[in-house]
């Protein structure tokens, strides 16, 4: 079920992003991408920061790491956990993760699962280029939720210092429960404001349960955010930011990180969904996940 937006929002248009320069250069370099990767259509050499894999349907999907060089979560990051159970992990500097986000091409139509830091250092676009995908072919972008690392992508300036979208041509889907915490309760929503006023002609708001365009599914991973979503997509399950310390976490779902906003259903959630992927044998796919930000 789809759920057009009713109103228009008076939102002061100050966006708290900047420097968008590299973006631009990015988006320019998209469609040279484009060209070589026509003209040589057999085998593309290895993109770094990527992995591609083929679903149970025939589908691709392709994890893209949007920071740059190596990302450790730091251990006051995680303070449910012991000193003991973390010194038992023998990562001293930290757990290996990424911030990351994913493409999928099915049926045709390129879906990109959240749009990563955009102009806080972002290298989305210039890993789009690298595979030969220009941004004006993501015909959907589905958002696990509103934090900053997930949805500063979608936004870039013009040459006048102008919001505009990246993503021109992409629907975006976004659950209803996220959208009304980040517009009406959640401080510090200047970006979620406007990333969202900027996209309301092409917003489509979901509920837990909805199936989606090209059969995915979203799912109540509720904890981390008000409205956390995870998607399903045939044998792939998108668990967002339910994992920000896969090492310790995998063996300890009850154990939250301490930018999960509600502990309680965060670990609930963790919980349920890791048991969902393995009991269905789904490949996970988390957008904090250590390279290659898959995990079975
Ligand atoms: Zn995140």
């Amino acid at each position: 079920m789809k759920r057009s937006l009713s109103s228009l929002f008076a939102v002061a248009l100050a966006l708290t992003v900047v420097g968008c320069s590299d973006t631009k250069t990015a988006a320019k370099d998209a469609s040279v991408g484009d060209a070589k990767a026509s003209t040589a259509d057999e085998k593309p050499a290895a993109v770094a920061g990527t992995k591609t894999v083929s679903l149970a349907n025939g589908a691709k999907v392709t994890w893209i790491q949007d920071n740059e060089g190596e990302k450790l979560m730091p251990r006051d990051l995680f303070s449910d956990a012991s000193d003991s159970l973390y010194a038992s992990l023998n990562m001293p500097a930290g757990i290996p993760a990424s911030v990351s986000t994913f493409l999928v091409q099915v049926d045709g139509t390129y879906i990109l699962f959240d749009a990563g830091l955009g102009a806080f250092g972002g290298q989305l676009m210039s890993r789009l280029a690298a595979l030969g995908v220009n941004p004006d072919s993501i015909g959907l972008v589905y958002l696990t939720h509103f934090h900053m690392d997930h949805i500063a992508g979608l936004v870039a300036k013009d040459s006048a210092g102008a919001d505009v979208k990246v993503f021109r041509n992409a629907a975006v889907y976004a659950g209803q429960v996220e959208y009304d915490a980040w517009m009406n309760d959640i401080p510090k929503n200047d970006m979620q404001k406007n990333v969202m006023a900027l996209y309301k002609d092409s917003l489509h708001l979901f509920a837990f349960g909805d199936s989606l365009p090209h059969g995915v599914l979203a799912m109540d991973a509720v904890g981390h955010t008000p409205g956390h979503t995870a998607f399903q997509l045939a044998n792939l399950l998108i668990v967002g930011d339910l994992m920000h310390g896969y090492a310790l976490q995998k063996d300890h779902p009850e154990i939250n990180s301490n930018y999960d906003m509600d502990k309680a259903k965060s670990a609930e959630s963790r919980k349920r969904l890791m048991q969902y992927a393995r009991e269905n044998k789904l490949l996970m796919a988390g957008m904090h996940l250590p390279p290659p930000g898959f995990a079975e």
